[in-house]
């Protein structure tokens, strides 16, 4: 699983404060995948629930 965030994230700050394994943040405050290569499958699930989760739904993802 790769993850990707858009340019339209809000920095609401969530899913690197619940999942920082998977998301890191920039100067701003704004979310980026902690890798832009795939992620360890032992973090899915936790990549899964932040996309759901993200209130402006920005977060998506590919195999
Ligand atoms: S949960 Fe969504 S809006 Fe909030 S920081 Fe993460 S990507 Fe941005």
């Amino acid at each position: 699983m790769k993850v990707y965030v858009s340019e339209e994230c809000i920095a609401c700050h969530r899913c690197y404060i619940y999942y920082p394994e998977v998301f890191a943040k920039d100067e701003g405050g704004y979310a980026k995948p902690r890798t832009t290569d795939h992620i360890d499958n032992k973090f899915e699930d936790m990549a899964e629930d932040a996309i759901e989760t993200c209130p402006v739904g920005v977060i998506s993802f590919d195999w």
